[in-house]
């Protein structure tokens, strides 16, 4: 049996920004991830926006830590050669309703501490992306690209560097709650005996609360898997900035986006849409709904384009439920002292991989 001083699981962007930011002060991290590389899942599955904080509610974890972190992932992007690019969004409105609730969203972002944020008009829209119909937007500037696999390299080559381990193919099975400690079963047989737990399962981080024993009805921890496609166009080039519509008024998404990559491409999505199993699998089910959105604010040739791919948010927030935040959380209250739970980590998630990082190492100095 191994003994280990700190057990992260799962190895997607959280998983590792914590793996990096603990092993600079403790010894003896060991990150274990059940599949047989880091990123399988959520955190390659996504549209690799640097998010502003200008959606989330006051005081709620995703505004402070979008606001922070958005800057923090800038600097550390700079600092180790991974590619971004900050070009900034536009959240275009094409009627009055719409421009009421973008003046909200900049009381909102303001309130937040996102900086510069301005309505322009029909004129200035053209002016900064002559192809897109707005008669209005509100322009982000501190929303920015980033390339998430060479962000996840850095972070697990940091983590090595500093002397943690990374270990792949190790699924977590069960975990028991000892007097001191946690012994955990892996599905190879091995076992692992910890002090300190920190669960970044990402989709099934539900199910490992629940291995130890929470009652993640009762303590209303239940994930709700919310699937997103995307669709590409090779079509049209030449966007400088990210084009979002306002967002859905349930708060479940932003609505369907213009992302562009680092090399300029252009992609659409992610609609929304809840489902029961992990299923990667795409169809172009949803295609007319994709069309119908984009073509508010943006001509598109049906003939060109195509299916791209799709991932699932790991959601706290049921169908038609209330805003949730992310939910992270030392759990001595439930008789389970230094497990530490990361649930319903979907978007900001990625903006804010270094920053909850950082409340996971307030949470364990504590
Ligand atoms: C469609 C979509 C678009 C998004 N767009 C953005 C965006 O533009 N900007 C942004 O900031 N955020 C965005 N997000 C959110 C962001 O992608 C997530 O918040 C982030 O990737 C979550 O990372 P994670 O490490 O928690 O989860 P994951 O990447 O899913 O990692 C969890 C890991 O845990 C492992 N695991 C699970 N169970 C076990 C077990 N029993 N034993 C061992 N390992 C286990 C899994 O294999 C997985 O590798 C988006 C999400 C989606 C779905």
């Amino acid at each position: 049996m191994e003994q280990v001083n700190i057990l992260i699981i799962g190895a997607g962007v959280i998983g590792l920004a914590i793996a990096r930011e603990l092993s600079e002060e403790f010894d003896d991290v060991v990150l274990v991830e059940k599949e047989g590389t880091f990123g399988k899942h959520t955190s390659s599955r996504n549209s690799e926006v640097l998010h502003s904080g200008i959606y989330y509610p006051q005081n709620s974890l995703k505004a402070r830590l979008c606001v922070s972190g958005v800057k923090e992932l800038y600097m550390y992007a700079k600092e180790n050669d991974i590619p971004f690019k900050n070009c900034g969004k536009l959240i275009v409105a094409n009627n009055k309703k719409e421009l009421y609730i973008l003046e909200e969203l900049k009381i909102n972002g303001e309130k937040n501490g996102v900086p510069n944020l301005q309505i322009i008009n029909k004129a200035e829209c053209k002016k900064l992306e002559p192809q897109i119909i707005a008669e209005y937007a509100l322009k982000v500037p501190s929303t920015g690209i980033i390339d998430t696999h060479k962000l996840m390299q850095k972070l697990e080559s940091e983590a090595e560097n500093n002397g943690a381990f990374i270990v792949y193919e190790m699924e977590v099975i069960s975990i028991d709650a000892l007097d001191d400690g946690y012994l955990v079963n892996f599905e190879n047989g091995e076992i692992f005996e910890a002090n300190t737990i920190i669960n970044c399962g990402g989709l099934h981080s539900n199910k490992i609360a629940e291995m130890v024993g929470i009652n993640i009805e009762r303590e209303n921890l239940q994930l709700h898997w919310c699937k997103g496609e995307y669709y590409k166009s090779s079509k049209i080039k030449d966007i400088d900035h990210l084009i979002y519509p306002v967002p859905d008024s349930n708060g479940v998404f932003l609505g369907i986006h213009l992302t562009i990559n680092l090399h300029g491409d252009v992609r659409f999505g992610p609609n929304a849409y809840y489902v029961d199993e992990l299923n990667y699998e795409m169809d172009e089910a949803y295609k007319s709904e994709f069309l119908k959105a984009i073509k508010n604010y943006i001509k598109i040739d049906e003939e060109n384009f195509h299916l791209d791919d799709c991932g699932i948010r790991a959601k706290l927030q049921e169908k038609g439920g209330e805003f949730r935040d992310f939910y992270i959380k030392e759990e001595s209250e439930k008789g389970l002292p230094n497990f530490i739970n990361c649930i319903g980590i979907e978007s900001p998630g990625l903006t804010c991989c270094l920053t909850i990082a950082e409340e996971v190492r307030k949470l364990l100095k504590n």
